[in-house]
């Protein structure tokens, strides 16, 4: 059994990218935060004499707060999501540090046990860092306390504070634990529903999310469409077993995935023996040649029971007026029975006259 820690770190590795996304989207909506409390802030400095001090501090935390709105929403900045929460939460500490320390050094701290607790649980990092940076505020605090607070006032500090950072790093773990443990749930069961448990490729689910991203823009238009068909599938399953079928289909699902085809490639099963594979940056005389390095290496596959070949449809996507992906898929599979009906193991393109 994995320790909690060979754990946590495995969610770590695992979900990268989801934690990189939370990030981004947490940070500007603390940047937003910090500038409404400034604002609340100078807003009530009008109210209260003790905080009229404090208005040029409340304008600073405001100002790096926009500031790093700003970055949060500029796209080349959004990877250092986590430097820029790192700074606004200094920003933070520097307001209430200030506020307890010389504002109202007379007083218990307040507002410093409010982000001693938040802290940990608003936005994802390793759990030893979130403990660790909390722990330093609070001994700032403290040392800052003892010099310019009274030793009673500091004490109460020091104990409210640490109560604080004990509460929000326990909850800042367990949170952190239950959000590693959705974004995996969620990764597992996006991989369940998008790939084919036989060959690991993308299953017809996935093609079909594919080409509604193409088709709305969002991923970028492929240059080649592939269809491939295995060649007597049939007479194999009868002559060697389902199951070397299947092993069949699995060497071939990997050889297509884990080849180096020289291009930008994606392949999903189609069903049955049937595949469809789109390539990016490829010319036409590229696209044909890949298409008969896969033909070829599918002939050469290494499979207890016998090989196999495969019949092979591709079509050139140079026609943007034909922006369905449907359709290129359609073009390639008439090209794939063209070469069916030239008598199997080859590699054909599509032309207009078999439309
Ligand atoms: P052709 O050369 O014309 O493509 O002939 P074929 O026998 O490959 O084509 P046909 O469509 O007649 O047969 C396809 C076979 O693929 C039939 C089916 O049993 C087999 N098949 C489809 N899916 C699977 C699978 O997941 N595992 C196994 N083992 N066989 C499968
Ligand atoms: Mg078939
Ligand atoms: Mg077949």
């Amino acid at each position: 059994m994995k320790s909690k820690k060979n754990k946590m770190q495995h969610l770590f590795e695992e979900n990268q990218e989801a934690i990189k996304t939370y990030n981004i989207n947490i940070c500007p909506k603390l940047a937003v935060v910090g500038i409404v409390i400034s604002i609340i802030a100078i807003a009530g400095s009008f109210l209260h004499a003790d905080l009229r001090d404090a208005r040029v501090m409340y304008c600073v935390i405001g100002t790096i707060c926009l500031v790093l709105y700003r970055f949060s929403k500029i796209e080349k900045l959004c990877d250092y999501a986590l430097t820029w929460i790192y700074i606004e939460f200094a920003a933070l500490y520097m307001l209430v540090f200030y506020l307890s320390v010389i504002v109202a050094p007379d007083r218990a701290a307040t507002s410093m046990l409010i982000l001693l607790t938040i802290f940990p649980i608003t936005f994802i990092d390793r759990p030893m860092k979130l403990i660790g940076a909390d722990f330093i505020m609070f001994l700032i605090h403290t040392i800052c306390a003892y010099v310019y607070k009274e030793t009673a006032w500091a004490n109460l500090d020091m104990i409210n504070c640490l109560v604080a950072v004990v509460v929000g790093c326990f909850c800042g773990v367990y949170v952190l634990e239950t959000k590693l443990q959705n974004f995996n749930l969620s990764r597992l069961l996006a991989y369940e529903k998008e790939t084919d448990i036989l060959t690991t490729l993308g299953n017809r689910r996935k093609l079909v999310q594919t080409i509604f991203k193409i088709e709305k823009g969002e991923m970028a238009e492929p240059d080649g469409v592939m269809l491939f068909d295995i060649d007597f599938f049939k007479q194999y399953n009868d002559k060697f077993g389902h199951q070397a079928g299947d092993i069949c289909l699995r060497a071939f699902g990997m050889m297509l995935k884990e080849e180096d085809w020289h291009a930008k490639t994606t392949f999903y099963r189609y069903g049955g023996e049937e595949f469809v594979g789109f390539l990016w940056d490829v010319n036409e005389e590229q696209l044909g040649q890949i298409a008969e390095n896969i033909r070829k290496k599918t002939s050469q596959l290494v499979l207890k029971d016998g090989g196999i070949t495969t019949s092979i449809g591709y079509v050139f996507c140079n026609d943007p007026a034909l922006a369905s992906y449907e359709k290129w898929i359609g073009r390639a599979d008439k090209a794939a029975y063209a070469a069916k009906k030239k008598g199997r193991n080859c590699v054909v393109a599509y032309r207009e006259e078999m439309n």
